[in-house]
């Protein structure tokens, strides 16, 4: 393994913890060897390191980032959540770490992005408006450290979380979210709207909730959008920020839907230098 060239910056750490809610589908825990996890901010990502199941002889390390889903509070380790990708390809990557075990090691690169929660208005005043997270898939991963995050700090700003995914064994930390939105002690006010594209699935068994793509849920229907009527008013720039995290299509119709009604990302952003989605691509 060539370690020189970014000695300094790669570290070692230890899987301590795996759970496989699908055959595709994992929630691991590194343990940094030999420290703590280093101070990030809710929504950041390490990269992590491994050499590949087919890599040609020469020991370099494949490199990935993912979002970090543990919050900045928890010191012993780093928790992410990871699909392992099939298609078109298997995935490079992913293909190696879906057979990693409690034990194995991986290599990590320090939490570094700017994918954090807005905490205040581009005059510098608080940003009270309610948080609007979308994500797709396992771009859930770097909300559930904002809303643990949130929570520990005390946090009384309303968050409504918009979960999409194709099965309900897709649903990843669906038992916390619900426990979360039914805690309302201390002003604590958070909603979790999960929806499901592949309801007639047998994977998705009884499921009675929301169903297409998380999109869905902010296209008005008869002069509301279900994300309206959750929220109990009309969605504005003004009263509203989404953060979408996920891969081009949800973040692309996300944003689509959301322009005429004025909102501007953060990558396109007013003259000002304000915006009112903040975005996250996977790839
Ligand atoms: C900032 C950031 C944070 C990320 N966080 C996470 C995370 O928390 N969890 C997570 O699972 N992933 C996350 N990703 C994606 C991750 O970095 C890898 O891209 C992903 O795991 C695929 O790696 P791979 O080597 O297995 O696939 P590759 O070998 O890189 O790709 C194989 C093929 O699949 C395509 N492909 C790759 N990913 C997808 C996809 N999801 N859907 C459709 N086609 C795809 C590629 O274009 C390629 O054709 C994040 C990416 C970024 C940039």
């Amino acid at each position: 393994m060539n370690l020189a060239r970014d000695q300094n910056s790669i570290k070692a750490g230890t899987i301590i913890y795996k759970k496989s809610l699908t055959p595709e589908l994992i929630i691991i825990r590194i343990q940094p060897d030999g420290g703590k996890v280093p101070d990030f901010e809710a929504g950041q990502f390490i990269t992590l390191g491994l050499k590949p199941r087919d890599a040609a002889g020469d020991g370099s390390l494949v490199y990935r980032a993912y979002s970090i889903a543990s919050p900045p509070e928890e010191k012993r380790y780093f928790e992410l959540y990871i699909k392992w990708i099939l298609e078109p390809v298997a995935g490079k990557f992913t293909s190696t770490l879906i057979d990693l075990k409690e034990g194995d090691t991986v290599f990590w690169k320090k939490p570094t992005g700017s994918f954090t929660i807005e905490e205040k208005m581009i005059d510098g005043s608080p940003d009270t408006r309610r948080l609007i997270l979308v994500a797709a898939g396992t771009g859930l991963a770097p909300f559930i450290s904002y809303i643990l995050h949130l929570r520990s700090k005390g946090s009384r700003r309303q968050i409504i979380l918009l979960h999409g995914a194709r099965f309900v064994a897709e649903l990843g930390y669906r038992d916390l979210l619900e426990s979360l939105a039914s805690n309302k002690e201390n002003g604590w006010d958070f909603k979790y709207i999960p929806a499901i594209s592949r309801p007639d699935d047998p994977l998705s068994r009884g499921w009675i909730g929301y169903t297409g793509r998380v999109e869905s849920l902010l296209v008005e229907k008869q002069g509301k959008s279900a994300l309206e009527n959750i929220a109990g008013e009309k969605i504005t720039p003004a009263n509203s920020i989404f953060h979408v995290c996920g891969y081009h299509g949800t973040i692309d119709a996300v944003t689509s839907i959301l322009a005429p009604l004025g909102f501007v990302t953060n990558k396109n952003k007013r003259q000002d230098g304000s915006f009112d989605i903040k975005i996250e691509i996977y790839g």
